[in-house]
């Protein structure tokens, strides 16, 4: 890692009154969360349902092969909980430290809030709600791990939904209302974990006017020239080298 850039992005950390976290998939792949586009994500490593894993993520697939989806959502979803990581931890820390004003995810694996992270917008929802699809009766994630198959509604037998944003659903507006605010407002803009490849969630990044932008990933994004600072390391190792440096600990 670059000394001379980690001091500097320690300085705009510690310069910063309120800062943005921009992540994606790359955030918690160092928890072992497999991500969705790299050679050993999801998308390039999963063939043994005959359709691609973006199609099963698409909600005309989850309202017509119910039973199919909710096998490959079992099998890469649920089950064992990752812990967080180095750079969820350090996230938590600068919110703590009054410095990080919300966290803008495209994540839905919770790690960001179990690291103690307050003010995480989910903007492709979470795993740990669902909801019926008929009567809107929520259940919880332990709800679901105990049923097998599909679960069912234990009000009205309905078939009950993830609330996670699948292919050809639309983010939900509250949501991105309250990231476009946190990023219009923000005086520095950490991008971690992300190709910047998904819209609209990418395209968020246009309401932020004001300071420094940082930007950690392992790849090569469309940002790239328009950052400050460039990281290819891992997040983790980034991310709390900085704020440890900013916040003063040794
Ligand atoms: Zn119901």
């Amino acid at each position: 890692m670059d000394e001379n850039s980690l001091s500097k992005f320690a300085e705009m950390i510690a310069g910063a009154r309120s800062a943005v976290f921009f992540g994606g998939a790359g955030v918690s792949t160092e928890s072992g969360v497999k991500d969705y586009r790299s050679e050993d994500g999801l998308y390039n490593t999963v063939r043994q349902y005959g359709v691609p894993p973006e199609t099963i993520l698409s909600d005309e697939f989850f309202y017509s092969h119910t039973d199919i989806f909710y096998d490959f959502y079992r099998r890469y979803f649920l089950g064992d909980r990752p812990k967080p990581n180095a750079a969820h931890i350090a996230l938590a820390e600068l919110e703590r430290a009054g410095i990080l004003s919300a966290i803008v995810t495209q994540n839905i694996d919770g790690l960001h809030q179990a690291a103690g992270s307050k003010n995480v917008l989910e903007l492709h929802g979470t795993i740990f709600r669902y909801r019926c699809i008929d009567c809107g009766e929520a259940a919880s994630i332990e709800y679901v791990e105990g049923c097998e198959g599909v679960p069912k509604c234990a009000r009205c037998g309905g078939i009950i939904k993830p609330d996670v944003v699948l292919y050809g659903e639309p983010l939900d507006e509250r949501t991105l209302t309250a990231a476009v605010k946190a990023i219009s407002e923000a005086d520095l803009m950490i991008v971690g974990g992300t190709s910047l490849a998904v819209y609209p969630a990418a395209g968020l990044l246009r309401y932020f006017r004001g300071g420094k932008t940082v930007l950690i990933n392992r790849g090569e994004t469309p940002y790239d020239s328009r950052a400050d600072l460039v990281f290819r390391d891992k997040i983790g190792e980034v991310l709390g080298a900085a704020v440890k440096a900013a916040l003063g600990k040794c």
